[in-house]
């Protein structure tokens, strides 16, 4: 089946009285006991994220899927299932939250290097003995930088290295990285597969029901870090339009893009899509659409890129990303002092209003 067909059925198990058609929100914590015990208590298994679970794993073409109460939960469940003393190698630009997970959480427990994982070299140099754990994130943040996944697990397998890689930008409708090799998939649902800003959740893919699977599958069931039957319907909803929603995102964000790169106050855009990208020619290759996350440096400093975003009426000034409504920051404010993001940096979620709309207003923003 194709990926629009797979977004709409595979999520869809309407088994109760009535004969619905779309599957009900089973509340109940705690089910009968039964010979089968297909469900005994819903922090182990519940009905609708096993439906949710079952639309994930299609779309990325893996075994099994994993539902998590966030994006970072998700992330966390790898780091866990991991033997102490474990060294894991992750990207420089890694999604903040989850390399303070590595620098705080774990300190004592795992060992960690970052590298810039757009060369494979670096990835290939900074190896141990212990190395346990590549985790890969293309494109990132902000920059958009492109890692080749292919390569990349090329080098790990020689060395028995478990790769999982963060797909959040990507979404599995533009990039499948467990057809490229790797072992593991992660994804904030929070974003593009929510959609609408207004769920919280996350989810492991894997290709393969392996010992660590197992492990994590662990750390979901007694950890317990699980999203609701109510969050579970929501998203299982919100997958149904994904792929036509990314045709959307991506014909807005390639237009914009476009614009912003012949506009005479923006010094740089960032964009896969752009033949002028560093990273557009392995995004090519393992790519089926650039996505819709793009970054811009204005001519000016801080306070330009600031006037800029505070003149804009259709894009609103907040995290995150995603969603249907367009969302801009200024990303350095976002990091903090020590970040290496150019501070005159503006982000953009690229939403699925008209894009003569969001032309338009970004042109009165810039003049
Ligand atoms: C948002 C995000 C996360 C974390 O997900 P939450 O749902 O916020 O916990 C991880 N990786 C990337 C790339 C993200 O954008």
């Amino acid at each position: 089946m194709k990926i629009e067909t797979i977004a709409i059925h595979a999520g869809n198990h309407p088994n109760s009285e009535g004969k619905p058609a779309i599957q009900p929100i089973t509340l109940s914590t705690t089910f009968e006991h039964h010979p089968e015990e297909a469900y005994i208590y819903t922090r182990a298994a519940n009905p609708n994220r096993k439906s949710l679970e079952n639309v994930l794993a299609k779309l990325e073409g893996g075994a099994e899927a994993a539902a998590f109460s966030s994006g970072n939960a998700a992330g966390m469940a790898v780091f866990q299932s991991l033997p102490v003393g474990s060294h894991v190698i992750a990207a420089d630009d890694m999604y903040h939250g989850l390399s303070k997970q590595l620098k705080e959480l774990f300190k004592g427990i795992l060992e960690v290097t970052f590298v810039d994982l757009s060369n494979p070299d670096n990835f290939k140099n900074a190896i141990q003995p212990n190395t346990k754990l590549l985790w890969i994130e293309t494109p990132s943040n902000p920059l958009l930088k492109i890692s080749d996944i292919k390569a990349l697990v090329a080098i790990a397998k020689s060395k028995n290295i478990t790769v999982a890689c963060d797909n959040t930008f990507a979404t599995p409708i533009f990039q499948n990285p467990l057809k490229l090799g790797a072992d593991l998939v992660m994804h904030s649902t929070t974003k593009f597969l929510g959609g609408h800003s207004d769920i919280l959740g996350g989810a492991l893919i894997t290709a393969k029901v392996d010992d660590m699977w197992e492990k994590i599958r662990n750390v979901q069931h007694t950890g317990g870090a699980v999203p609701s039957p109510f969050d579970c319907y929501f998203l299982t909803r919100s997958i149904k339009t994904l792929p036509y929603r990314m045709k959307g995102h991506l014909a807005n964000t390639t237009a914009l893009a476009a614009y912003l790169s012949k506009h005479p106050q923006v010094e740089k855009v960032y964009y896969p899509g752009l033949p002028s990208h560093e990273g557009h020619q392995v995004a090519a290759s393992q790519m089926n659409g650039y996505g819709s996350m793009l970054s811009f440096c204005v001519k000016g400093d801080a306070q330009t890129a600031e006037k800029v975003i505070s003149k804009l009426k259709l894009y609103t000034n907040a995290t995150s990303l995603g969603g249907v409504e367009s969302l801009i920051e200024r990303r350095a404010a976002v990091e903090g002092p020590d970040t290496l993001t150019p501070q005159n940096l503006i982000r953009v979620s690229v939403g699925l209003e008209h894009i003569d709309d969001l032309i338009a207003d970004m042109d009165q923003a810039l003049s």
